[in-house]
């Protein structure tokens, strides 16, 4: 693999940072997760709009969006990749030990960029299993998930939960015990025929592919509602799916104890969102 470490592309070898590094040392960085279609990323735009925000709300410099967006397709090109999987990392950079970011002259900027490896269809046919973790999301008002920090650990802490407990994800709740997200995707769940899903303000990352998402289900007929919800809420809806980049929509068979059948709301706006990307493709390469 060749990797964009800073201003150029180098080998995978070559492509390491210093021990000194504050993401390394302390969580100190952000980053965004891609996903390219036949050479196209989706939703660029929207990621490095969401990267910048990030950037903004940890005081921390980031390179010009037009650098970023070269340097992506440098390292899509460097590795041949026409489906793939692509992670910009940029942390607070060199500098001595202690917590003040001035300690770092200039921040790291990483691109990886892997060929995507789909999920396996049983998967979407058959759905995924899920658990409520005992690890609460971040408050709001401590690190607040709308940051996609490097600072993992909060997430890290309730994917091990669902490791133990044998599920694919884990959901978690915010303090007041209101659902907040997954560890890395929002929850969706259908009840009384409208599509339900927590408000970022609740204690979760407005995911790019949330988004899209709502605004097909809108344009379809579907009422969707973003607001606060508690477990009972989803133990009593009729569909639950999960959204992130990577997976686009992964439908739930299991919360807990309540089982679940991947019902037609999350078949019929999964093939809308493959068609929405279809079209996001085109429309790409007809400009
Ligand atoms: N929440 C968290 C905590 C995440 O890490 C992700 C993945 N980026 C999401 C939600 C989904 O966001 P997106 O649809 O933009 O991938």
């Amino acid at each position: 693999m060749r990797i964009f470490l800073n201003k150029k592309i180098v080998p995978e070898p070559e492509a390491v940072v210093s021990v000194y590094d504050h993401g390394f040392l302390y969580g100190d960085g952000i980053y965004e997760t891609m996903r390219a279609y036949n050479g196209v990323v989706f939703m660029l735009d929207k990621h490095l709009e969401r990267l910048g925000r990030s950037a903004s709300l940890t005081k921390l410099d980031i390179p010009e969006t037009g650098f970023i967006k070269d340097a992506v397709s440098m390292t899509m090109e460097a590795n041949k990749l026409s489906d793939a999987y692509i992670r910009v990392t940029v942390s607070r950079g060199k500098g001595a030990i202690g917590l003040d970011p001035a300690l770092c002259k200039e921040p790291t900027f990483v691109v990886i960029a892997e060929h995507f490896k789909k999920y396996p269809e049983h998967l979407y046919s058959s759905g995924v299993k899920l658990v409520i973790a005992k690890t609460r999301r971040n408050l709001v008002f401590a690190i607040n998930p709308k940051i996609k920090s490097l600072n993992f650990l909060n997430n890290i802490f309730a994917k091990m939960e669902a490791k133990e407990r044998g599920a694919y994800e884990a959901i978690m709740l915010n303090a007041e015990g209101l659902i907040a997200e997954g560890t890395v995707s929002n929850i969706f769940f259908v009840k009384d025929n409208v599509l339900c899903t927590p408000a970022p303000e609740v204690g979760a990352l407005d995911g790019i592919t949330r988004e899209v998402v709502i605004n097909l289900a809108k344009k379809n007929g579907v009422k969707v509602s973003e607001g606060e919800y508690y477990p009972d809420d989803l133990f009593n809806a009729s569909e639950v799916f999960f959204t992130n980049t990577t997976s686009e929509i992964m439908p739930v068979s299991q919360v807990e104890l309540i089982d679940y059948k991947v019902g037609d709301v999350t078949k019929s706006l999964h093939m809308l969102y493959k068609e929405e990307v279809s079209a996001y493709i085109k429309n790409y390469r007809g400009n």
